[in-house]
């Protein structure tokens, strides 16, 4: 890994794509490692979009004061077409050598690192890449900032079901969060001891579903949670929950989480995770590192490649679909 000391007189950071909990945090961090180490910190408003139209800000201490406990992020996040285009990423280039700006930090998910890895590919710009997404699905980390918040939401959600779907003896298909992603699924599924967990993509069996609901009524049951996966489109269950009405004359009742795993007060691990990652970015960027990723990997921050991070994670974990099979029997 080179590393040159560099000058930093200057930096900036953003946050782009979807929005987790635990991106102010990480703000935060940004920012008073940034001005403890004499460097000027400049906040970029609205992701790439706010880059374009010149919509940066030099932040205080106090600009990040109270923030810690918040979600969403103070600093706003857009998804920007335009950035793909590499005309537009050269305006980006030249406005933010017109602000001096030493290196960009750009806080999201493996698109908005993309973006960051053009930029720095066409341009030469120092960039690091904090990553932030719910869907803990960004190759070469084994964990985004956000995961923990929108996976503990999810939790007291299901448990909320849980209570009314024993009360009045239902079954319901509960549709987390993840895109490609089966994090979130599997790790609702095993915290709520879900009945089953359904992974779209990777296919979906309505006989052992059905088999699932069959057999948990052999044994007593009255009422049983499946946790489904996105997968590619949200609504799914309502599929679900139509084939096997239609195939097996099973009725299902379904929940579809949303958003609201989006939101909410990031939880300790979020907090110190972030924290801990925005520390790092600014001194990789002051050690004169370039074009990396604050990973956290085995238990530990550590800086990895730009490169290793673009693509998706987005492999089963089977052992945890074992363990989430074995202990609802
Ligand atoms: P996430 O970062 O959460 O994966 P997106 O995939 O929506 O979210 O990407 C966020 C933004 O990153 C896009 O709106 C775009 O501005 C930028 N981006 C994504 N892919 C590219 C790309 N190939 N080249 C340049 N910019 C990109």
């Amino acid at each position: 890994m080179e590393t040159k000391t560099k000058s930093i007189k200057s930096l900036a950071v953003l946050c782009s794509g979807g929005d987790s909990p635990g991106m102010n945090p990480a703000i935060r961090s940004v920012v008073r490692t940034a001005i403890g180490l004499g460097i000027n910190i400049y906040g970029i408003y609205r992701g790439y979009t706010g880059l374009l139209e010149g919509d940066m800000h030099k932040l205080s201490l106090s600009s990040v004061s109270n923030i810690i406990q918040r979600g969403g992020t103070i600093l706003d996040t857009s998804r920007c077409p335009e950035f793909h285009t590499p005309q537009v990423r050269q305006e980006a280039a030249h406005l933010l050598a017109r602000k001096h700006i030493d290196g960009l930090i750009v806080i999201g998910g493996n698109g908005s690192f993309t973006g960051a890895m053009n930029l720095h590919k066409e341009h030469n710009i120092p960039v690091i890449g904090i990553p932030g997404t719910i869907d803990n699905d960004i190759a070469g980390t084994e964990y985004t900032i956000g995961f923990n918040t929108a996976v503990q939401t999810a939790i007291n959600a299901v448990d909320n079901i849980r209570d009314t779907a024993s009360a009045h003896q239902h079954t319901f298909l509960i549709e987390v969060m993840g895109r490609t992603s089966s994090s979130i699924a599997l790790q609702v599924a095993l915290c709520t001891g879900a009945e089953q967990v359904v992974l779209p993509n990777q296919g979906i069996n309505y006989q052992d579903i059905a088999d699932t609901i069959h057999k948990g009524v052999a044994r007593g049951k009255t009422s049983s949670i499946i946790i489904v996966a996105e997968g590619e489109k949200e609504g799914v269950c309502y599929q679900i929950r139509d084939t096997l009405m239609k195939q097996y004359q099973l009725e299902l009742r379904v929940c579809i989480l949303g958003h609201i795993q989006r939101g909410g007060s990031p939880t300790a691990l979020d907090r110190t995770i972030a924290s801990k990652m925005g520390y790092a970015a600014v001194h990789a960027l002051q050690q004169g590192h370039n074009a990396h990723v604050t990973a956290f990997n085995k238990g530990e921050v550590e800086l990895v490649p730009l490169t290793n991070c673009l693509g998706k994670r987005t492999e089963v974990c089977d052992s945890q679909l074992d363990l989430i099979r074995a202990l609802a029997i």
